[in-house]
C-alpha cells in the first residue's frame, strides 16, 4: 500500500471470529452467572446452586505450606514442562495409597494446570481432522469443545437412567468405532453424580483395545463420596494403562478450584503426546503451589472424611427435600451433585428460569450438558445446609 497516510487516524478494523469459535455457544457457566447477576440487580436474595464450586476453604495446612513455598526464590522462576519430580512423587505415592496403583513418577505422571487443561488441549496431541471422539452427553461441556478446535467430530454417548447414565456400547455402530481415536468418560459423573462399576471400566478395556481408542478417563470426583463408598479409579483396572490415562484434580477434592493444579497418569506415550502440546503452550504450574499440593496430598483422611460429613448432610437434606415435593431425583453415591428431574411441564431451561424468578433458587439446566440432559436440572451442594433447607420451602411455595 504506497497511500498509507489516506487511511484515517483512528480506524477500526472489523474483528471476525475464527470458524472454530464463532459458533460456539457461550461457556454454560456464564450465562448462568448472567442470569444471577441479573436475578441480584433486581433485589433478589439468590440461592445459587448451579456451579461446581466447593464454599468451603482449602484447609488450613495447605494455605500454611502455600505461604511457606511463596517465599522460597528458587521458585519464582521458571518451573519445569512436565512438573517437579517431587510433585510427580507425591501424586505416585497418593495413587499407591488409595488405589493401590503403582505408577512411575517420572513417565506414568504428567501436571496439568487443572484437569480442564488437559482436558482442553488433548485432542490437539491426537485428533486429526474428521477423526471422531466419543463423547458422553449430558457431560462436561470441554470434551466436546476441545474435540471441535482439534477438528475432531464429537459422537454423542447417551447417558440414560434406564442404563444407569454409563454410555451403551452396544448401539455405536461399527464403522463409529473404526474411526473413532479417543474416548472421554467422567465417573463418579458430573452432571449425573452416577458412579462406574469395574465391569463397565473392562468393557471400556476391551473395546480400546479392539479399536484403538485413547481412553480418557476423567476422576475428577473421586474423593467426593458417600456412605463409605470409594469410588474405583480406571488405573485399577487390568489393561488401563495399556489404552489410556485419567485426569484428576486438587480442585475438589481439597477445595482448591482457585489454585489450578490437576495432573494426568496412566499411559505414557498419551501422556508424551499431551506433553508435547503442552511444552508449546504453558510453562508449567507455579512451584508453591506444587509445593503446597504435595502437603494436600499428604492431607490425614479425617480432613477429608470432615468435607465429605458436611456434603453428605447437604445430600440428605435436599434429597429428602425435592423427594418430599414429588421430584425425581438420582440419590449421588458420590460428586457434590443432584441430577433430578424437572417437573411435568417444564423443559430444562423453563424450569430453571422459573425457580430463579419465583423462588431466588438458581440450578443448572440439564440441556447444558448435552441434548441428553434434557428434562433435567443439576443442583451443587455448594451451599449451606441452612440454605438448602430455606431453597426447598422457597421451591415448595412455588409449586
Ligand atoms: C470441575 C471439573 C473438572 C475441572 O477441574 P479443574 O479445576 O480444571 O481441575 C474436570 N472435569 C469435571 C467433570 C469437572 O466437574
Amino acid at each position: 500500500m504506497k497511500n498509507n497516510r489516506e487511511v484515517p487516524l483512528k480506524p477500526e478494523i472489523s474483528v471476525e471470529m475464527a470458524s472454530r469459535i464463532k459458533n460456539l455457544p457461550p461457556y454454560l457457566f456464564a450465562t448462568i452467572d448472567q442470569m444471577k447477576q441479573e436475578a441480584m440487580a433486581k433485589g433478589v436474595d439468590v440461592i445459587d446452586m448451579s456451579i461446581g464450586d466447593p464454599d468451603l476453604p482449602t484447609p488450613d495446612h495447605i494455605v500454611s505450606a502455600m505461604k511457606k513455598a511463596v517465599g522460597k526464590p528458587e521458585h519464582h522462576r521458571y518451573p519445569s514442562y512436565e512438573g517437579m519430580l517431587s510433585f510427580r512423587e507425591a501424586v505416585a505415592a497418593w495413587y499407591k495409597g488409595r488405589f493401590n496403583v503403582d505408577l512411575d513418577p517420572k513417565t506414568e505422571v504428567l501436571s496439568l494446570i487443572g484437569s480442564k487443561e488437559g482436558i482442553g488441549h488433548i485432542p490437539l496431541a491426537f485428533v486429526e481432522p474428521g477423526d471422531i471422539v466419543l463423547v458422553p452427553s449430558p457431560g462436561y461441556p470441554v470434551y466436546p469443545v476441545s474435540t471441535l478446535f482439534a477438528g475432531g467430530k464429537s459422537y454423542i454417548m447417551p447417558l440414560t437412567e434406564d442404563h444407569h447414565f454409563l454410555p451403551d456400547f452396544n448401539v455405536i455402530p461399527e464403522e463409529i468405532l473404526k474411526k473413532t481415536k479417543l474416548m472421554f468418560i467422567n465417573y463418579p459423573n458430573n452432571p449425573t453424580s452416577a458412579c462406574a462399576p469395574r465391569e463397565f471400566y473392562e468393557e471400556v478395556i476391551r473395546i480400546a483395545a479392539k479399536y484403538n481408542i485413547i481412553v480418557c478417563h476423567d476422576a475428577a470426583y473421586s474423593e467426593v463420596y458417600y456412605d463409605g463408598e470409594k469410588p474405583l479409579s480406571f488405573m485399577e483396572i487390568d489393561g488401563a494403562k495399556n489404552v489410556g490415562i485419567e485426569f484428576h484434580s486438587l480442585s475438589k477434592t481439597y477445595n482448591m478450584t482457585g489454585w489450578r493444579i490437576g495432573f494426568a497418569v496412566g499411559n505414557r506415550a498419551v501422556l508424551a503426546g499431551l506433553g508435547k502440546i503442552k511444552s508449546n503452550l504453558d510453562s508449567g504450574i507455579f512451584q508453591a503451589i506444587q509445593e503446597a499440593s504435595i502437603v494436600a496430598l499428604e492431607t490425614d483422611d479425617k480432613v477429608l472424611s470432615g468435607i465429605r460429613k458436611i456434603y453428605q448432610e447437604r445430600r440428605d437434606v435436599l434429597y429428602n427435600g425435592l423427594v418430599g415435593l414429588g421430584f425425581e431425583v438420582i440419590k449421588p453415591k458420590a460428586s457434590f451433585y443432584l441430577w433430578a428431574k424437572a417437573p411435568k411441564g417444564y423443559d430444562s431451561s423453563g424450569f430453571v428460569t422459573h425457580v430463579l424468578e419465583k423462588a431466588g433458587v438458581l440450578a443448572t439446566p440439564g440441556n447444558g450438558f448435552g441434548a441428553s440432559g434434557e428434562g433435567y436440572v443439576r443442583f451443587a451442594l455448594t451451599v449451606t445446609v441452612d440454605r438448602i433447607r430455606e431453597a426447598v420451602e422457597r421451591i415448595k411455595k412455588i409449586l
